[in-house]
């Protein structure tokens, strides 16, 4: 039995909401990978009178594909969808039976209308959180649109395919045999990235709002709730509605929830703002900032939006080590999330650079999957907690190097090495591995904003305690400001405080 008693249990109860008869046509060998497969395929079968199963060959073996009675949909697995990935064969499952998916009527509408043929393949691992949003939006476009096919891989039942084709990132997707994409990927993401999502002059012809926030993470959410709740004209604008936390796994610090997910918080964050009249504007960038009659803030796309106040809001990414290779071999051994991209890295030796808490919580994580990792630290000690340090150490396939300046990452198509000097001597070092994991922190998304307002020399933004920058009606929250402690329930108290203190601006003037 592939599936335990109490998935079991659960899965019955999301089975009978089939609404039609759905035909899994399977392609198995005589390997342990189809052995599973087929038990899946088979105990799923064994569960619901709507599911009929059908041997076939498919492109690829192991595989599978979810169609309806009399139509293939183009929804296909490769391997077996269990870990991460079973939630995307139940959602597969519902769909191609008739329900309708759980999206936006405008983004059905924008699936239904593209023209053309679109074959898309996405590699993924099991244990990947970023994987299943990427692989259900794609499933969902296959099931709505017949010009639109998806197949689902498992990198590690595909070893040889992966390697062929250099992956060294999942989610990775191609499309129509050229790489069209790789990390998280909402369906609307997608959707403009096909160049089908909304455009400028729709942006440009709104009215101007009373307070308009720049960021979509937890300060923006919760700043936008706040100005909303006041009964002002508010609007949202974000790259990527949810920010920091869409990468995040487990949160165990957010008071009151003892246990949730970052992208379960982010959707939660979405659908509580979207109670309220707010304008969210996801997927468009902020590039510059003016203060004239209004505050004009003109987005990538040339739409220009006004308003009478603005919450900025932008949080922050990833710091690169902005050594030469970084760039060049960015996914191709180059890898900043080590949940998502360990797995590929199996038996494999790989570097971390940063011995601070996420450094040498990834070097455990990495420890039990590869063969060896070295973890590079450039001050005399590890700055990670002591609890994880003893964790660390006790591990016998870690070595830790201290003072250790990374110089340069090697490679010919994909990371070979990477150099470092040894600060105490001058003397360099290099080390021949196949990863790289680079966590040394992050910095606040304020470039565009440089010349017009007062950040400190790490670009954070300096705001007082009613959250107000040094431009009039211009207020800021959450990490991309000077506050001292970047966390969630810090990020949504200052999105709070800035949109108050932007009312009673409003107020006053
Ligand atoms: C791996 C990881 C694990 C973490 N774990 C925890 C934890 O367990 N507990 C905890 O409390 N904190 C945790 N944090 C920190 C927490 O996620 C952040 O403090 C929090 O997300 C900051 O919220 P924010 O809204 O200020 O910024 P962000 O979450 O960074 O959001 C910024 C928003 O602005 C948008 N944006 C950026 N630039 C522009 C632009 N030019 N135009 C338009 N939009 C833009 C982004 O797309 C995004 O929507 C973690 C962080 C990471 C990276």
């Amino acid at each position: 039995m592939i599936l335990d008693k109490e998935i079991k249990a659960q899965l019955a109860q999301y089975l009978q909401l089939m609404e039609g008869d759905v035909l899994l046509k399977v392609s198995a060998g005589s390997d342990e990978v189809s052995r599973d497969m087929l038990d899946l395929v088979d105990e799923l079968a064994n569960m619901s009178s709507h599911i009929k199963v059908e041997k076939t060959e498919l492109q690829r073996t192991p595989s599978f594909s979810v169609n309806r009675a009399g139509e293939d949909t183009g929804v296909t697995f490769a391997g077996v969808p269990l870990g991460h990935e079973f939630t995307s064969l139940v959602l597969a499952l519902l769909q191609v039976s008739g329900r309708a998916p759980k999206v936006d009527q405008k983004l059905i509408d924008q699936v239904k209308n593209i023209k053309g043929e679109y074959h898309f393949e996405s590699y993924i691992s099991l244990t990947c959180h970023n994987c299943p949003d990427v692989v259900q939006a794609l499933n969902i476009m296959s099931t709505l649109n017949p010009g639109i096919t998806h197949t689902m891989i498992d990198g590690a039942a595909f070893k040889e395919e992966v390697e062929s084709k250099d992956i060294m990132a999942v989610p990775t997707v191609f499309l129509n045999g050229e790489s069209f994409g790789s990390g998280r990927m909402t369906l609307e993401e997608i959707i403009a990235k096909m160049g089908s999502g909304s455009d400028a002059s729709e942006l440009s012809d709104k009215e101007p709002f009373d307070v308009l926030v720049i960021g979509g993470g937890p300060a923006g959410a919760s700043a936008a709730i706040y100005a909303a709740r006041k009964g002002i004209r508010t609007g949202i604008v974000a790259e990527r509605f949810g920010g920091q936390i869409m990468d995040t796994l487990g949160i165990e610090n957010f008071i009151g929830t003892k246990y949730t997910e970052g992208p379960k918080l982010a959707a939660s964050l979405e659908e509580h703002v979207k109670e309220y009249t707010v304008d969210v504007m996801n997927l468009q960038r902020a590039k510059r900032l003016e203060k004239k009659d209004f505050i004009a803030v003109e987005l990538e796309n040339g739409a220009v939006l006004r308003s009478k106040t603005v919450i900025l809001s932008t949080g922050a990414r990833w710091r690169n080590v902005g050594v030469p290779g970084e760039k060049e071999f960015k996914n191709k051994g180059v890898a900043y999330c080590p949940h998502c991209d360990g797995p590929l890295f199996a038996g494999k030796d790989v570097a971390v650079i940063g011995g601070g808490n996420s450094g040498i919580e990834a070097a455990i994580d990495l420890a039990g999957i590869v063969k060896h990792v070295t973890v590079l630290e450039f001050a005399p000690e590890l700055k990670a907690d002591s609890v994880l340090q003893e964790r660390l150490y006790s591990l016998p396939n870690v070595t830790v190097i201290k003072n250790a300046q990374t110089k340069e990452i090697t490679g010919t198509d994909k990371v070979n090495g990477i150099s470092y000097i040894e600060r105490e001597t001058g003397a360099e070092h290099h080390i021949e591995l196949q990863g790289i994991f680079v966590q040394i922190g992050l910095v606040p998304n304020t470039d565009w904003l440089e010349g017009t307002l007062e950040r400190t020399r790490m670009g954070e933004i300096v705001v007082d305690n009613h959250g107000a920058t040094s431009v009039p009606g211009v207020f800021a929250a959450g990490d991309c400001t000077n506050s001292p402690y970047k966390q969630i329930i810090i990020s949504m108290g200052s999105g709070a405080t800035a949109a108050l203190g932007a009312f009673d601006y409003l107020i006053r003037n």
